[in-house]
């Protein structure tokens, strides 16, 4: 257990409630409990595999940022609200925009009778099988809460806009390289937990909940080639940039991560410090797809906050995690899809 998991636990204990998006994620309510289910060791950082820097264009972290702006620009984008509605016209017309073959998936969650939609397009590679891509377009709801602090006009410019601005500014560049991997770029809702708090998932990870299912059904018909591994994005553009070591993602995914961050000359943003924190890779893991999360959530002071607006978010950021994100992509082709582990 990590000096921040423990700090963490403190504060669930202590009923001030991390959770919330992304669950600080402890599973029990005991300080006993060593670590999260499913929650592994840190890795040993001196030990990093060799890796081909692959930065990405010189403006993309520019590009983004001006993608984050607009997407700010339309408000709160929880469920329901016009600034939803509008940001999933955009990100369609984006990835139309490059000659993508858009897909929206919209259901109504019966439970809570919420209409949700995820957002995909598959940029295809030499083989069938899939690198997901991914990340989430909702934010924090922050109306209608018991509590009158956790009431407040909420932007999400980070948690929320950075990750879909930044899948959006990469689709170009994914699709001008030739790979032996297909890439599905996939845009979650309903990450945010519908309750203030984490209240351990039960009524958050809507889209990628019913993403994975909807894979297991299409992979046992038939229908859908494998998916071999998902590389999450969420909250990756902070101004003062910190990707924590997330430590539910798989062990060699993280390897990887590390070693294209070092490769890049970007380690001090990344794996500073470790946490484990629930998010949408974790229906994804809990049915046997490596995936990884790159999320900046420890010690980030503008998580659920109003403070989470274009002012706290920097385009150099953004560019940082382009970097590393397309450093690690040959090397997760080579483990999941040539050598097929
Ligand atoms: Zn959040």
């Amino acid at each position: 257990m990590t000096g921040t998991v423990r700090a963490s636990t403190a504060l669930l204990l202590t009923g001030i409630g991390l959770a919330a998006c992304i669950g600080a994620a402890m599973a029990g309510h005991h300080l006993a409990a060593a670590r999260p289910q499913g929650q592994q060791p840190p890795i040993d950082r001196r030990h990093t595999i060799s890796l081909r820097p692959a930065p990405a264009p010189a403006g993309l972290g520019q590009e983004a940022f001006e993608h984050a702006r607009t997407i700010v620009g339309f408000g709160p984008r929880n469920p329901g609200t016009p600034g939803w509605s509008h940001q999933l016209e955009y990100i369609e017309r984006q990835l139309q925009g490059h000659g993508l073959q858009v897909q929206r998936d919209t259901w109504t969650d019966r439970k809570e009778l919420i209409t949700f939609a995820n957002v995909s397009a598959v940029i295809p590679g030499r083989r069938k099988e899939r690198i997901v891509l991914a990340c989430h377009h909702d934010t924090k709801c922050t109306l209608g809460h018991p509590d009158p602090a956790h009431n407040f006009h909420f932007v999400g410019a980070n948690d929320g806009a950075s990750g879909t601005a930044l899948l959006l500014a990469l689709a170009p560049v994914l699709l001008r390289e030739e790979r032996d991997a297909t890439i599905e770029l996939v845009f979650f809702d309903g990450e945010e937990s519908l309750d203030w708090s984490w209240n351990e998932g039960a009524r958050a990870l809507f889209g990628s909940k019913r993403y994975v299912k909807r894979h297991r059904d299409a992979l046992l018909l038939g229908e859908e080639p494998r998916i071999v591994a998902l590389i999450l994005l969420d909250m990756v553009g902070r101004t003062d940039l910190h990707i924590q070591e997330e430590l539910f993602s798989t062990e060699r995914l993280r390897t990887i991560a590390w070693s294209a961050a070092v490769a890049c000359g970007h380690q001090k943003h990344f794996y500073q410090r470790a946490e484990a924190a629930s998010d949408d890779h974790k229906p994804f893991l809990d049915v046997g797809i490596p995936a990884v999360d790159l999320i900046d959530l420890n010690g980030n002071p503008h998580w659920h906050k109003p403070t989470d607006t274009l002012e706290n978010l920097s385009a150099q950021s953004l560019q940082i995690t382009a970097d590393v994100v397309l450093t690690m992509l040959p090397e997760v082709e080579r483990v999941y899809v040539r050598d097929g582990k």
